[in-house]
């Protein structure tokens, strides 16, 4: 068996879930056992209302904090937006072009990249999330529906802006459907279109470097298969991440 090249990564999207009170909650629980496990990188995403008061009680732990979108102007009548520099302000990382985004909020390959340059300019590290809905799976058009996400997405980064990124593999129809992919055909699409796209326009140092995560209904009875591949480098976890219990097993299987 190979080696691994990345540092796993396990990360937590909240969605439209928890209120403060709730998000501090699950804090609480999670820090003590999520700071026993060094080897793995933790990072909760948590809604945009929960923000500060979970950056407070990670403030001294090992534990990174994400939000879950962000807008792309730095300023200005925008109502209801939030920007990138106040997003920077108490995270580290910001999830960009996730499935439920670009499904119910107009999310386009160019708002991804708007996105994706602004969280950069920031200082925020974007996870770039892509994935195939069931009907272009079915269609077998995945990589072609990858590849385009990716390098439109990513269009007009420097190479040095790309190793910052993180890029979550996350198939449409295995989203909170309790059917996950299966890891070999998850670990093949981040190989043949994820990886290959980035070298293709970046360099195979940068497409080595990035960390890539398979999200879609990871529990904590499959978390351990997908994090055996070799080019799976961790999880973006959404339901499973609301329960303590579930995401510290899910990271534990990183470990
Ligand atoms: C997600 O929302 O990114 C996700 C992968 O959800 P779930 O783990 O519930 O499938």
């Amino acid at each position: 068996m190979g080696e691994r090249k990345r540092i796993p990564c396990v990360a937590g999207n909240w969605k439209m879930h928890n209120t403060v009170a709730e998000s501090t909650a699950l804090v609480k629980e999670l820090l003590p056992e999520l700071e026993g496990i060094s080897s793995v990188k933790s990072i909760l995403c948590p809604p945009f209302t929960a923000l500060n008061s979970v950056a407070k009680l990670i403030r001294e732990s090992t534990i990174h904090l994400g939000a879950q979108n962000l807008y792309w102007e730095g300023q200005g009548a925008f109502t209801g937006e939030i920007s990138p520099q106040m997003v920077a302000e108490l995270a580290e990382y910001v999830i960009i072009g996730h499935s439920e985004r670009r499904a119910y909020f107009g999310d386009t390959d160019d708002v991804v990249n708007k996105k994706v340059q602004a969280a950069i300019s920031a200082g925020l590290q974007p996870i770039l999330c892509v994935g195939e809905t069931l009907e272009e799976n079915e269609s077998g058009r995945t990589g072609e529906v990858v590849k385009r996400q990716i390098s439109v997405g990513l269009m007009d980064l420097s190479k040095e802006q790309m190793r910052g990124l993180m890029i979550a593999y996350e198939p449409v129809w295995a989203i909170g459907t309790g059917k996950a992919a299966t890891p070999e055909g998850a670990n093949q699409v981040i190989l043949d279109f994820i990886r290959k796209e980035i070298a293709h326009f970046a360099s195979e140092e940068i497409s080595e470097m990035i960390p890539v995560l398979y999200g879609g209904s990871v529990k904590p009875d499959n978390a351990k298969d997908f994090f055996d591949q070799l080019d799976i480098d961790g999880a973006l976890v959404g339901g499973a991440s609301l329960k303590a219990e579930a995401f510290v097993q899910i990271t534990k299987a990183a470990a």
